[in-house]
């Protein structure tokens, strides 16, 4: 399949509505298309996106069970603020994204982008491995107010991330609702391999986590951010985060969405080296069209 380049080639690609609905067909069909009900591979497909089999007259749409479905926005648009979020280095806020492609209604904006985030989290992903960091941090909330674990109006994030030869690998971070032994060992048992050896600092939340088959160093190496004490290497991802919150998000953004941003967050970090956008940008549609995460059904506006 081709891939979209740069913004001159993906505007070729995708100008019109038949382009893109062509594009779809492609990455919902990739073995070629045959009728759910008599099997036969011969159809017409009409501007609408419906497909039509040409023995039984049986119609599909292109969009049904994909998050394309009966939107209010013509696919051309959409593509193009899928585009311009993965093309941005730092992504785009609802606000950026409703002024650079006229869309009407911000809460449009708003909602298209949290499907999007939705679309990062790829099913049966690989849990990280080998040597992790992991410490918590808070988020959000006023900036005066109580230090510590478990500060009120402020969110805790859990933060992993795999010590490399060279530096840092992949990073996974998680909404915990404390900083108990249960919520920490579960992020852990989620996201990080059996095996796997962990830093961590001296926090009771981790106390017998190697009985659960993991190796366990603790590290007292720790650095001040916002009154905390964190290891090193989350440390850097933790106000590299912030910072992105502030600035793309001009902060502060409801607990309930904060683990949209997270992943938005965990995705561009984890391809940060990645060159080719167009990959990604086909990566992530063709999630929409494939694996329609199950949450995204939940979204409301705020
Ligand atoms: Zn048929």
């Amino acid at each position: 399949m081709r891939i979209p380049k740069n913004q001159i080639d993906f505007e070729k690609m995708f100008t019109t509505e038949e382009q893109c609905i062509e594009y779809l067909k492609e990455l919902r069909f990739p073995a070629g298309f045959s009728c759910r009900k008599c099997i036969h591979d011969e159809y017409w497909l009409n501007k609408r996106g419906i497909m039509v089999c040409k023995y039984c007259r049986d119609e599909l749409s292109i969009t049904a069970g994909t998050i394309f479905h009966r939107s209010k926005l013509p696919l051309v648009v959409i593509f193009r603020a899928l585009w311009w979020m993965v093309a941005q280095k730092n992504g785009v806020s609802a606000i950026g994204l409703q002024r650079v492609l006229g869309i009407g209604s911000y809460r449009t904006a708003w909602t298209w982008l949290h499907k999007f985030r939705r679309l990062m989290v790829f099913p049966g992903r690989d849990r990280l491995i080998g040597t992790v960091e992991v410490d918590e941090t808070l988020v959000g909330g006023k900036a005066s107010g109580k230090r510590g674990r478990g500060a009120e109006g402020k969110s805790m994030v859990i933060i992993a991330i795999e010590k490399t030869e060279k530096g840092t690998g992949r990073v996974r971070m998680s909404l915990i609702p404390d900083g108990s032994k249960k919520s920490i060992g579960k992020f852990i048992t989620d996201n990080i391999e059996l095996g796997s050896t962990l830093i961590t600092d001296g926090w009771k939340g981790y106390t017998g986590i190697s009985k659960k088959g993991y190796t366990h160093t603790i590290d007292k190496k720790t650095k001040i951010l916002d009154g905390e004490e964190i290891l090193p290497n989350v440390h850097r991802i933790a106000s590299l985060l912030k910072r992105w919150l502030l600035g793309t998000h001009q902060n502060y953004i409801g607990e309930q969405y904060l683990w949209y941003y997270l992943d938005e967050y965990t995705f561009r970090y984890n391809r940060r080296k990645s060159k080719s956008r167009g990959l990604l940008f086909q990566r992530l549609i063709e999630q929409g069209v494939m694996h329609v995460p199950v949450e995204y059904k939940s979204i409301k506006c705020m």
